[in-house]
């Protein structure tokens, strides 16, 4: 797992909105759905999941915007109000929308720290995009049991535990 140091800030383009990671990742996904591509214009999207409270505002607001996904359960992106660059996006995540944040990579100081944990809806990935023998890949979504860390299923546990009380 990446260790976030010291560039552990990000933002937006215009700079209005600043944030900064307090913890590390809890898994990294290169998402190669249509969404998201269409989302980015690019080839894929490259999010960091963090639990949200380990997310915290510097300066700014968000605009969250609610978009379809294919699940039906739709996705929340937050945006910055004067430029509007995606920072963050929610999923469902079986209950745990707002307990879960993904963060759009690139929209750190240095997202050289974030590479892929795993590559996900590689059905639809664009032909010319080459994974490595090694990397962790599926052709739709993963078993969590077999994706993430003991510890970090500990965490989600517990999110969804919380979840079923509200
Ligand atoms: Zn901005
Ligand atoms: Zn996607």
């Amino acid at each position: 797992m990446k260790k976030l140091t010291d560039s552990n800030e990000g933002g937006c383009a215009c700079g209005y909105v600043r944030y900064k990671i307090i913890s590390n990742p809890l898994i990294v996904h290169c998402c190669h759905c249509r969404n998201c591509q269409r989302q980015t214009g690019a080839a894929f999207a490259l999010n960091a999941l963090f639990e949200a409270n380990h997310v915290e505002l510097l300066s700014g607001t968000v605009n969250e915007i609610g978009v379809p996904t294919p699940s039906g359960e739709g996705q929340t992106i937050a945006r910055c109000p004067k430029c509007e660059i995606a920072i963050w996006s929610n999923y469902f995540m079986g209950g745990i929308k707002d307990m879960i944040r993904f963060i759009r990579v690139g929209t750190l100081d240095n997202p050289d720290l974030l590479p892929p944990d795993v590559h996900i809806y590689t059905m639809s990935k664009q032909p010319w995009v080459n994974l490595l023998p090694d990397d962790l890949a599926f052709e739709e979504y993963y078993d969590y049991e077999k994706t993430w860390t003991s510890e970090n299923r500990k965490i989600r546990k517990s999110l969804l535990a919380k979840a079923l009380d509200e």
